[in-house]
């Protein structure tokens, strides 16, 4: 079906053409192109509607591209046939086939698949119909009504043809080329074969047959090839074979750079225009400066609220990374990012404190009560030891299973203390029942260590020193602060061995 009809379509064509004398091919070559692009205007409309994505957009354009060239066929025909002005160029039929030139302009240089915001498409779609008013203009002071334009005038017309379908042919090649999924290569493959055959035939038309009175209309009948070819591409069923991507970088070059070269397009015909239209080329200059100047402005602001919605996830997700997940406070990875912080600070050389907090006989509270209750405990007791912290520069996370820790800034031994202890206490009073305890309720015991955070070694030292003091508070009689008596210092790294002997009986 896809092959049958374009086929079929020339070959009658052909026929028409061969077998009968002048009086029936002038006319039938008038009408069969007219014919050819409403056929191919219908096809690729049809193809068009069998789309989902915004491909299906791609194919109406064209569909409005062929059917406005139709228009221009047929003003010719009204003209010749009917009007009886022979082996002119006409106002309205080139006005016409200038206009039909904008759908096609759009969807070649504009990254309209990709846009989230429709103003974008605007501003490319008004550049476009500029580009396509420029050509108009040009074309429409070159021609006068019922008079032979002049040898120049012609000339003229014939490179801004040639530059138009050169440009646009180019242009859907490379988008063929980078075409992102099977959809969009369907589009573009149908639309670069149809506009390379559609250059070579108008090309070869408008340099050797129009104008010459040895070849008729008949000859110029042979554009139909490309409107025959674009209907059979159309007519085809999508193709399902999967994309091969180019290179990243040319791609996003040619999404990005080819809106520019509308734009530029856009000032070389006015920069044309300006000589026989000065006002309106001047128009033509303006909209292509606006256009490049109002893109650039929406992208960067695309860009701005791209980076910030970026920034914000960033930093929902870092809340997220640093969090504990059953209580709420921050993690241990989030205290060790602390504890850096604290001893780059210039405030380094006060005195710093470090408390670890353990709850006491946990485990025979889980086993008692299950570990949902378990896990309300400890969500109790996070709770109420960030209450019991005063100054927004502690820092209280859950290090391990039933273990906290505190990093408490400008904190001198005594000064921590007071606070572990107010902590202790404060848990005491939630009375939290674990009858497996002698105290009845939930309870912990703090180790504390104090000294000044000069380095990473230090910070090390004073944890352990914390965990030591911790381990005296547990084997002293549980829900008890105690006060590291070691000085920090590198000795410590032997008293460490007694921490880990008391992890590694803890399990
Ligand atoms: P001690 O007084 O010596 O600290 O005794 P303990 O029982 O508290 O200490 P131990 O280290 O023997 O037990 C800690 C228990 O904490 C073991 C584990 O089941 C429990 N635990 C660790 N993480 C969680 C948690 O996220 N939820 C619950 N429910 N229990 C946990
Ligand atoms: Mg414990
Ligand atoms: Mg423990």
């Amino acid at each position: 079906m896809s092959l049958y009809l374009p086929i079929a379509f020339l070959l009658l064509q052909l026929i028409i053409l061969t077998c009968f004398g002048p009086t029936v091919t002038a006319p039938a070559a008038y009408i069969l192109m007219v014919i050819a692009p409403l056929f191919a205007a219908a096809a690729t409309f049809w193809r068009g509607r069998s789309h989902t994505t915004s491909v299906r957009f791609g194919w109406y354009a064209l569909a409005l591209a062929l059917t406005i060239w139709a228009v221009g066929a047929f003003a010719n025909l009204w003209q010749e046939m009917i009007l009886h002005h022979q082996n002119e160029m006409y106002r309205t039929s080139m006005v016409a086939f200038s206009l039909a030139v904008v759908p096609t302009t759009f969807l070649v240089a504009s990254d309209w698949r990709l846009h989230q915001r429709q103003l974008l498409r605007v501003v490319d779609a008004l550049v476009a119909l500029a580009l396509g008013c420029t050509y108009s203009q040009y074309t429409w002071s070159m021609i006068h009504d019922h008079a032979a334009p002049t040898e120049a005038g012609v000339t003229y017309l014939v490179w801004l043809l040639d530059f138009q379908n050169i440009y646009l042919a180019l242009g859907a090649l490379v988008r063929w080329y980078v075409a992102q999924d099977s959809d969009e290569r369907d589009l573009f493959r149908a639309l670069a074969v149809h506009l390379c055959i559609y250059f070579v035939i108008v090309f070869i038309n408008d340099h050797y047959f129009a104008g010459n009175p040895a070849f008729g209309p008949q000859y110029g009948t042979i554009i139909t090839v490309a409107f025959a070819v674009l209907c059979g591409f159309a007519l085809r069923a999508p193709s399902a074979q999967p994309v091969h991507l180019v290179n990243a970088a040319l791609i996003r070059i040619v999404r990005s750079g080819s809106p520019i070269l509308l734009a530029l397009a856009l000032l070389t015909a006015s920069l044309l225009l300006i000589r026989v239209q000065y006002l309106w080329g001047c128009v033509g200059i303006l909209i292509a400066v606006l256009g490049i100047g109002v893109r650039t402005t929406l992208i960067q602001v695309q860009h701005i609220e791209r980076r910030e919605a970026l920034r914000r996830e960033a930093s929902m997700l870092q809340t997220i990374a640093w969090t504990d997940a059953l209580t709420g406070v921050p993690n241990r990875h989030f205290f060790t990012e602390a504890l850096v912080r604290a001893w780059r600070d210039e405030r380094r050389s006060a005195p710093q404190a470090i408390l670890m907090i353990d709850i006491d006989h946990f485990k025979l509270l889980n086993d008692r009560y299950g570990h949902p209750v378990g896990d309300g405990c400890l969500r109790e007791v996070a709770r109420a030891l960030q209450r019991g912290l005063g100054r927004p520069d502690d820092v209280l996370a859950r290090y391990g299973g039933e273990e906290f820790i505190v990093l408490l800034r400008d904190s001198t031994a005594a000064g921590a203390q007071v606070v572990a202890e107010r902590l202790r206490s404060a848990v005491q009073h939630l009375r939290l029942e674990n009858a497996s305890s002698p105290e009845s309720v939930v309870t912990v015991s703090i180790g504390v260590a104090s000294g000044e955070l000069t380095d990473g070694t230090v910070a090390g030292q004073m944890v352990e020193a914390a965990d030591r003091a911790l381990y005296e508070a547990k084997i002293s009689g549980r829900n008890r602060v105690k006060l590291a008596t070691s000085r920090i210092s590198a000795d410590a790294a032997t008293e460490a061995s007694i921490s880990a002997r008391y992890r590694r009986l803890r399990g």
